[in-house]
């Protein structure tokens, strides 16, 4: 058939993965833990398979997990959103992302993303007739320039997405961001959906700034998370998102076609964990900060110049001091002959990315990161 999406062929994080498994390389490359989340939910899991929650949830996501989820982003962020009108789970929070898009993007409307951006946004807009506009943004800070974004705004902006803190960057949004986000679109009818999946890997000193935080921002806003960066589980599939009711409404328009309802016992699970466990995300900070800590210190005898990391669990380096190569052919090079798997940064930006910085992936025992980082530092 003709195809719908003509430039787009495998992520480049299926492809990475499969290299490294190719090459035994270790793999820094896509996003995942290699070590298991917590055995409390695990047990849960058993615990409510055993009891014979094993049909449908309701559409919206179990009850019990609607009401955690309500009761920790009150706890969070000052906000309570109502349980049964404004959350919604879906399968990971790439179905939210999706069922958002699709529900908020009409054909010929523009959607402003900033690169490096997370790869599911520009085809889900593309498939929804939107046109994507993608403003670039410029290491090592990658802040948004509110001019640039003030100009880029038309009378066809529709929608704006957001990622903090951010893959593949590692930066994240202060407070101050939101606010002038807000000058911006307040009087215009363009809506937010803020990817949050690491809001709980964050290292900045005042915290994960949501924008369910912002009063006015939050009404016109979609905030999405998942369970699978918080509880070391990115193969549950398990994500959510926060919006008010005639967003909810909308999205939910889609996510009932699209997925209908996720995973039983599983979602009756992560509300155990939300409510018995809160000391997980609590610590979860400080357990990513030491990895990073640590995988950072054993670079520093490499010539990678590594970038900051204020959340996620990603850290960008600069590989120019060792070669001159496009980021693409360094970490093909990379998986192949030093045995460590990363991912090029141009694969998140539609212009050319003139720099030379690839993204690794610290969510690994410590015995990884350090194996890992003796093979980067005999560059
Ligand atoms: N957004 C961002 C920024 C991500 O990094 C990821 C996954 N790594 C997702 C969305 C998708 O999350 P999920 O696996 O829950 O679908
Ligand atoms: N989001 C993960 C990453 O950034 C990958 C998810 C996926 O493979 N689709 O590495």
């Amino acid at each position: 058939p003709e195809s719908k999406l003509p430039s787009l062929g495998t992520t480049i994080f299926t492809r990475m993965s499969a290299l490294a498994q190719q090459h035994q390389a270790i793999n820094l490359s896509q996003g995942f833990p290699d070590f298991d989340g917590p055995r409390f939910l695990q047990q849960r899991l058993g615990f409510h398979v055993a009891a014979g929650a094993n049909q449908y949830a309701p559409m919206t996501g179990a009850q019990p997990l609607r009401e955690a989820i309500a009761d920790k982003t009150a706890a969070l962020y000052g906000y309570r959103p109502d349980a049964n009108s404004d959350i919604t789970v879906t399968a990971g929070a790439t179905e939210a992302l999706y069922a958002a898009i699709t529900a908020l993007v009409r054909p010929g409307d523009e959607v402003i993303c900033f690169d490096p951006s997370y790869d599911s946004y520009a085809p889900a807009i593309t498939l929804s007739g939107g046109v994507s506009k993608r403003l670039a943004l410029q290491p090592p800070h990658f802040r948004v320039d509110w001019q640039q974004f003030a100009d880029a705004l038309s009378p066809r902006t529709r929608l704006v997405i957001l990622n903090t803190p951010h893959n593949p960057t590692a930066t994240v949004w202060q407070k101050s961001d939101f606010d002038a986000l807000w000058q911006a679109i307040a009087d215009r009818e363009i809506y937010v959906i803020s990817d949050e999946v690491y809001e709980h890997i964050c290292f900045a000193a005042d915290g994960h700034a949501s924008v369910l935080a912002h009063p006015q921002l939050r009404e016109r806003a979609v905030a999405v998370s998942s369970f699978g960066k918080t509880y070391h589980m990115t193969g549950w599939k398990v994500g959510y998102c926060v919006a008010p009711a005639a967003i909810s409404a909308e999205l939910r328009k889609v996510h009932q076609y699209l997925t209908f309802s996720v995973n039983t016992p599983a979602q009756l699970a992560l509300a155990d964990m939300l409510r018995e466990e809160p000391a997980h995300y609590q610590q979860l900070p400080e357990f990513y900060r030491a990895k990073r800590d640590r995988f950072v210190d054993a670079l520093s005898a490499s010539r990678l110049k590594l970038l900051p990391c204020e959340g996620t669990y990603f850290l960008l380096a600069d590989y120019r001091a060792i070669s001159d190569r496009d980021d693409v052919s360094f970490c093909q090079w990379l998986t192949e002959e030093v045995g460590v798997a990363a991912i090029p940064l141009s694969v998140f930006c539609a212009a050319p990315f003139p720099h030379t910085l690839i993204r690794l992936c610290f969510a690994k025992q410590d015995a990884t990161l350090d194996a890992a980082a003796a093979r980067l530092a005999a560059l």
